[in-house]
């Protein structure tokens, strides 16, 4: 039979009463077999990142980081759960057990391995909790440990999923018309390591586990209506989108519309499994659907904003042109340093990208570009995409912004700005 796979991120399990209101989603929507992945709760993932960051930085345990997850996990179980004896203690106790023994043993000095091993404890705290408390409330469902479906390389931190494994394993494990629960985000490598998928990766999983199991659909579950032509939280008035194509979601998501995590959409669109961005706050609203349909264009405007963004300008010293052959050289290094190109620009002796340093290695690179080249840069710049523009919609971005660089195309508008 076919299932529907349900997926709840950070905002929608980021305290007691949002995992109450779990509940009442699927009971809206009459979920009583499919398979449901979970993030991590609330800002959890952020917090096990800085437990990252100082077990790194001052080379002991961080007591005091580690104790503020723990916490934070605690006090949602003690509201949830009234008998101080339910089992959920001792299993997210044991979880803390062995992240500090990992922290207290761990010899690797490989930053990106630490980090997934102890990153990735934010989704089996948070999907042990949900799992008993759907059980307590009548709600059965196997909990399953997504390091026994998701397997991927050792690329820590942006994992590359092996398809046939995972298609197997699922196939596997997710056999019955049962309630299944898994952790979104995380798999792991041939070795069983942890591995993560890369920041705000869960809305992957479920579209990975859908593809595998060639499910009904995938819904997602936002503390937005559904796709919005703007973020809410940079734009006022928006609009709903109600149904949009597979390609715009994905230019979308590609251009920083955080609503959907960008790897999302291709497994789903190569099988033709429908997306639905829903309301946890208002789960009988329909949301919106992404789907087939090429020619669904939308009627207004659509604004994506990527803050953070460097914009960096190659040169050569001796005003010789700057062709493919330094090009493709570029991008190596782009790559070999983990670097996201998000715009590029070319002129005879200049080469300009907008970037995004998501793993901090941008001054590495420039000490390796400054060997052969002339560099310039900017930072803290923001990016804004219109997709669809008219000339009101160009003026709304740039009204009281420096343009560092523009290009427009016949869809797309992008601005580079401060
Ligand atoms: P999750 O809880 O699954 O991690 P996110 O917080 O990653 O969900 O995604 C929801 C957020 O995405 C919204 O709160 C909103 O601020 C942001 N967002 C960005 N672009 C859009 C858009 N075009 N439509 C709706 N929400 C958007
Ligand atoms: N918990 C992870 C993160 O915050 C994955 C996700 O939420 O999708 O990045
Ligand atoms: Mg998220």
């Amino acid at each position: 039979m076919s299932k529907r796979v349900f997926k709840f991120g950070g905002a929608s399990i980021k305290d007691a009463d949002s995992v109450r209101n779990i509940l009442h989603v699927l009971s809206v929507s009459n979920f009583t077999d499919g398979i449901i992945v979970a993030s991590a709760m609330g800002k959890m993932t952020n917090a096990l990142e800085e437990v990252v960051r100082q077990y790194f930085d001052h080379k002991i345990f961080p007591e005091d980081a580690f104790r503020q997850v723990k916490d934070f996990h605690t006090d949602i179980c003690t509201a949830l759960f009234p008998d101080t004896n339910h089992s959920v203690f001792d299993k997210i106790e044991t979880v803390f057990e062995d992240l500090k023994n990992f922290m207290q043993s761990n010899q690797s000095p490989n930053y990106n391995f630490v980090y997934d091993q102890i990153v990735s404890c934010g989704e089996m705290l948070s999907t042990i909790i949900l799992s008993e408390f759907l059980q307590e409330n009548g709600l059965e469902n196997i909990w399953v440990d997504a390091k026994n479906l998701i397997k991927t390389d050792n690329n820590y931190r942006d994992a590359n999923v092996d398809w046939a494994w995972t298609q197997k394993n699922i196939k596997e494990v997710i056999s019955e018309d049962k309630i299944y629960l898994t952790q979104g985000f995380i798999g792991s490598d041939p070795n069983h390591f942890s591995v993560t998928l890369g920041r705000e990766g869960s809305d992957y999983s479920a579209a990975i586990l859908a593809y595998c199991l060639n499910a009904e659909s995938v819904a997602i579950w936002k503390d937005v209506p559904g796709v919005l032509n703007a973020d809410p939280r940079h734009f006022e008035d928006t609009t709903l989108l109600q149904q949009i194509s597979y390609k715009e979601a994905i230019e979308m998501a590609f251009y920083g519309a955080s609503v959907i995590h960008p790897k999302t959409l291709q497994p789903l669109q190569n099988k033709r499994i429908p997306l639905y961005v829903k309301s946890f706050v208002n789960p009988g609203l329909p949301g919106t659907s992404v789907s087939g349909g090429a020619d669904l264009i939308p009627k207004t405007p659509i604004f994506i904003v990527k803050p953070n963004q460097i914009l960096l300008s190659v040169s050569s010293r001796d005003f010789s042109f700057i062709v493919e052959k330094n090009i493709s050289q570029l991008f190596e290094l782009f790559e070999q340093f983990r670097i996201k190109v998000n715009v590029i620009q070319n002129s005879a002796i200049s080469f300009s990208v907008c970037i995004e340093d998501k793993f901090g290695h941008f001054h590495q690179l420039l000490d390796k570009l400054n060997t052969k080249y002339k560099t310039t840069y900017n930072e803290g710049l923001t990016l804004y995409t219109i997709r669809h523009f008219n000339e009101e919609s160009i003026q709304k971005v740039l009204q009281n912004k420096t343009i560092f660089l523009q290009q427009i195309n016949r869809e797309t508008m992008q601005v580079v700005v401060k």
